[in-house]
Formats: C-alpha cells, structure tokens, sequence
C-alpha cells in the first residue's frame, strides 16, 4: 500500500476492506450501503455539521476503491456523495443544504445524477433538456440516458438548461428532481451488465418543481457542475482500481495453486508478467489518482481537472487490462460463474465510456495539455 497515505488514510482502509470483505461479491447493495452509511463512510467527504467526516475525495476514494477490491463496489458512491453531495455543499441554499446533505451522509437518502442525452452523448454542450419559469416555478422538458440507480434514488440531479434573460443564450443549471414527480418518467435500459444498480432512460414531461429545486444560482450553473464532475472522475478512477485489484487478487491466488505441469501456472512467466504489469498500472493509476483528490481536496479546481482525467483515463485503462488478464488466467475458470470473473469484461469496460471517454479525454490532454489544436 503507498506510503504516501496518513495513518487516518490507511486505517480508513483497513476498516472498510474489513466491512467490506465480510459482504464479499455475493453481497446486497441496500444492505452493505445502510451500514456504510451508518458507519460515516459515504459521508466522509462532507461537513461535519451535517453529519459528514469533515474529509474530502481523498478519503471518499478510499472506500469506493476498498470495497470495490472486496468484490462490491459501491456505484452509486460515484454520483449520491461525491457529485451530488458535493454541489449541494459547496452551491446549495442553506434549506437544500439542511434538507439533503445529513442524509446523503448517512446513506439514508441517495441522489442520481442525469446528465448524458441521447442526442447530445459526449458533446455535453448539445444538452436540450430545458427549464423554463412559470410564475415562481420551474418546468422541465427533455430526455437522458444511461442515468445509474434512479429507481433506487429519492431525487435525480437534472442538468437542464435555462435561457439567459439578458442574452437568449442557453446556460446549464442543476434542478433536484424527486423520483416520483408528476411528468418525470423512466425505463429500464436492457444492459449486458450485471451489476446491483441499473441504468434508465428518463423522459420529463412539463416536470413541475419548485422554485427551490434549482441548486444554487443560476448563473453559476457552470462552475457549478465542473464542481460536481471532478470528484466524478477521481470516484470513476476509484471504482476501476477496486476492481481492477479485485480481479487480479483472484487471478494470483488461482495462478499460485493451478497446476498443470511441474510447477503452478504463476510460475510461467506468460502468466506472471502480465499479472506483474497489471499491478503496476494499478498502482500508478492510484498515484495519479491520489495526486487529483489532493489538488481537488485543497482547494484547487483547475489543477485537479486535469489530474481527475489523467487518473480516470489511467485507471480505466488499468482496471480493463488487468480483468482482460485475470480471466485468461483462469483459463475455462475465467468464464464460469462459479469464479465470478468473466461478468467483469462487461464491468470494466464501464471506466473506459463513462462519465467521460477515454478518447474525450485524450482530446482534453491533447488540447489542454499540451495546446494542439482541435478538430471538432
Ligand atoms: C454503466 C453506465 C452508467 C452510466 N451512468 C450515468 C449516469 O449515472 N448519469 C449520466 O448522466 N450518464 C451516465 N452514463 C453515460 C455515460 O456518461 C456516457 O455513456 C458517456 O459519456 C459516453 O456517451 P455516449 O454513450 O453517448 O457515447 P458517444 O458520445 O456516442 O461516443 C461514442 C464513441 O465515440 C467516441 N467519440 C465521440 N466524440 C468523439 C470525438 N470528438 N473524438 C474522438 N472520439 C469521439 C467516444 O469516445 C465513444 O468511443 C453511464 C454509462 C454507462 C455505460
């Protein structure tokens, strides 16, 4: 484990793997989140004086990635505290704040986050979900897609648009929309994935909310959501370190006792040196994710921007390469569902599309990084 993690950091580790290994990946979600919750850690990124740990991203990572290295990883972790949470914190009014942020702490009330459209896909500036005002209320139109854990969250967090008086420009802005409102429908998308929480399609229909539901200004919405979205990718990055090491631990402890010459399978270098390799990746994916959560945690939002996409990048393309190794190691193994590894091919390619591409972040690094130009 990295030296480079406080005694608190660590013995965070130690206390969740704990918690979590008990679960183990035949594990219930509702189950292992109330008790999560229970014991501060989905809130360990929140203000103390709502019930939170008073820490940041850094010591949210650290459970996400722990329980996910145990086999059950917590998704919803990824959008309720970290992205939700957080814009609430650190935008919300003193009522939404107050109303949401002891109970996103404790896990007794989760939030879905919905930005992505059918439409619109990775080009989060084609977004049409619109909001427009109706005496003091707000009405919402539009649809998403793919949005994780709506059935099992009490409120999505919308991403609509609403026209600029001044300007007729349209700017983002962030509405808490309770799941079961009037005109808010959804549907379940048929994945290949099997993993505890599914995804949705979402259709508002002249949703009616309060004027209350909009977080924070509405001239804010920018800054606002990139707020939200840091954290997004640092927890994204987490969930694919947990089960990258998850699907590793189980391929060094089959390639340790499989015996089908002389020696057991880890003693091939063939099956050794990609298990190695994806150790390493791991490994260095959780440096540069350690790094962002650092930058985020003090403060230093531009700063942790590109380091978020760096360690996202990096740990999706570590956390499908070690499951792609794992499985082969295992040989027929790989695919039973005795072993549990093959519904991970599925799983990890998740990192790679989501919350942001692998190739959009390539075109951020090329572009912001290092200044090439553009071609869209
Ligand atoms: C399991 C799962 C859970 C999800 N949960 C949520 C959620 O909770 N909330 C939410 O809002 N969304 C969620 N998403 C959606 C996710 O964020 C999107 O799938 C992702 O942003 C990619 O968008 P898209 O699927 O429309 O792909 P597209 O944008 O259609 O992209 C398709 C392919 O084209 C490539 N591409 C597109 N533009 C370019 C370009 N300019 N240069 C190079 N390549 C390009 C992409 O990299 C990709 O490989 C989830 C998705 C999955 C799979």
């Amino acid at each position: 484990m990295s030296t480079l993690e406080s005694q608190d950091h660590k013995d965070l580790r130690t206390a969740v793997a704990a918690l979590a290994r008990r679960h183990g990946p035949g594990y219930d979600r509702a189950t292992l989140w109330a008790e999560a919750g229970k014991l501060g850690y989905l809130g360990v990124n929140l203000p103390e004086e709502y019930g939170g740990g008073g820490g940041g991203i850094a010591e949210l990572s650290i459970v996400l990635e722990e329980s996910g290295a145990e086999g059950c990883p917590l998704l919803m972790m990824i959008v309720s505290p970290a992205i939700c949470a957080t814009v609430i914190a650190r935008f919300g009014t003193a009522e939404q704040r107050r109303g949401w942020l002891p109970g996103l702490a404790d896990g007794s009330l989760t939030m879905a986050f919905g930005i992505t459209e059918p439409d619109a896909g990775s080009n989060s500036h084609r977004i049409t979900t619109t909001a427009r005002r109706d005496g003091d209320d707000w009405l919402l139109t539009g649809r998403k897609v793919f949005v994780s854990g709506v059935d099992i969250a009490d409120a999505t967090l919308i991403v609509a648009r609403t026209e600029d008086a001044r300007t007729g420009s349209l700017k983002p802005c962030l509405f808490i929309v309770p799941r079961d409102a009037p005109g808010f429908g959804r549907r379940a998308i048929d994945m290949e994935l099997q993993a505890e929480e599914r995804q949705f399609e979402l259709t508002l229909d002249d949703v009616r909310l309060p004027a209350d539901a909009l977080v924070g200004s509405e001239d804010a919405g920018l800054l606002q959501l990139f707020a939200g979205l840091n954290p997004e990718r640092i927890m994204t990055a987490a969930f694919a370190i947990g089960m990258g090491r998850h699907a590793l631990a189980r391929a060094v402890d089959y390639a340790k006792t499989r015996q089908v010459w002389k020696t057991p399978i880890g003693a091939h270098q063939a099956i050794a040196h990609p298990l190695a390799q994806a150790h390493i990746e791991l490994e260095l994916a959780r440096l540069m994710m350690q790094k962002a959560a650092a930058l985020y945690d003090a403060g230093d939002d531009a700063g942790a921007g590109e380091a978020a996409n760096m360690a996202k990048y990096a740990a999706g393309e570590a956390c499908v390469r070690a499951v792609d190794q794992a499985v082969h190691t295992l040989g027929g193994n790989g695919l039973t569902r005795e072993y549990g590894l093959g519904k991970l091919i599925a799983a990890s390619r998740v990192a790679r599309i989501a919350p942001v591409s692998r190739e959009m972040i390539l075109n951020y690094v090329s572009h912001q990084s290092l200044g090439l130009p553009k071609s869209y």
